[in-house]
């Protein structure tokens, strides 16, 4: 290692740990203390162990895995978390199940404003499989929030995470391309649609038909292939209606990326 490097990451690590002696972390799910040797640094060794990223076999539409045995091919089976969806895109994934301390981790960043926790979504990303490989010559494109609900909030969590995702696959990758992944916000959400939490199925969908633009100046590149980035993939009616524009620019190759499913 180089000693630049080594020094300055002493220097971080003993600044950490002074930090941590005057102002113990507290988990963001049970509230607990964190100790030392949890892998996570806003969670618990308990609630840490308790999430679950997500591993193939999974539904190459919407990333849940497909547990069991089974003789069927993947690609062939039903999924009852994306089934009606009609994706614009060619394939999903997630990180992470989105239940209990992963959830307390989106539910920080996005409503608490707790930007400290992409540290540890950084490493869940790192831990993800393959993703790497995967993001290999993609350019992350990140859901954009409407801009009344962005001067609200004051950030985008999705450019946030896109950024943690960039890191946490150069930081791993031995992918070359990889470490150098780029970002673009090529959309603009032109209809400042209410909480999706209070519909159903059916009305997600026809909420967020038109609620997406391309970005005034943008500008996509028909061979390149995108990744449209967002915290959760739930009905998958956000990140396909965000699909279906740059579908309509020229795009040919869009995949998506959620950190968490459902
Ligand atoms: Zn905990
Ligand atoms: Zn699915």
């Amino acid at each position: 290692m180089d000693i630049k490097l080594a020094l300055s990451q002493w220097t971080r690590n003993g600044a950490r740990e002074l930090i941590d002696l005057f102002f113990p972390r507290s988990c963001v799910h049970c509230r607990g203390r964190v100790g030392r040797e949890s892998p996570l640094r806003h969670l618990c060794t308990q609630c840490a162990a308790r999430i679950d990223t997500i591993k193939p076999p999974r539904c190459t539409t919407c990333g849940y895995p497909f547990h069991g045995v089974f003789s069927e091919a993947v690609e062939t089976r039903l999924c009852p978390h994306c089934e009606g969806l009609d994706p614009v895109f060619s394939e999903g994934r997630c990180c992470v199940l989105l239940k209990g301390p992963a959830r307390s981790l989106v539910h920080t960043l996005k409503y608490h404003r707790g930007l400290y926790v992409l540290e540890d979504v950084q490493t869940l990303f790192s831990r993800s499989p393959a993703l790497a490989e995967w993001l290999n010559n993609a350019v992350l494109v990140p859901v954009p929030l409407h801009p009344s609900r962005r001067r609200k909030r004051d950030y985008n969590q999705s450019e946030l995470l896109a950024q943690a995702i960039s890191r946490a696959v150069s930081s791993k990758s031995q992918v070359r391309a990889a470490s150098n992944i780029k970002i673009a916000s090529l959309l603009r959400r032109i209809q400042n649609t209410r909480s999706q939490t209070r519909y159903d199925k059916r009305a997600r969908l026809e909420n967020l038909k038109n609620a997406f633009a391309l970005a005034k100046c943008a500008r996509v590149d028909p061979e390149q292939r995108y990744v449209l980035v967002d915290d959760v993939f739930t009905t998958g009616a956000t990140l396909n209606s965000c699909a279906r524009v740059l579908r309509r620019a020229g795009c040919q190759h869009i995949d998506v990326l959620a950190f968490g499913h459902g």
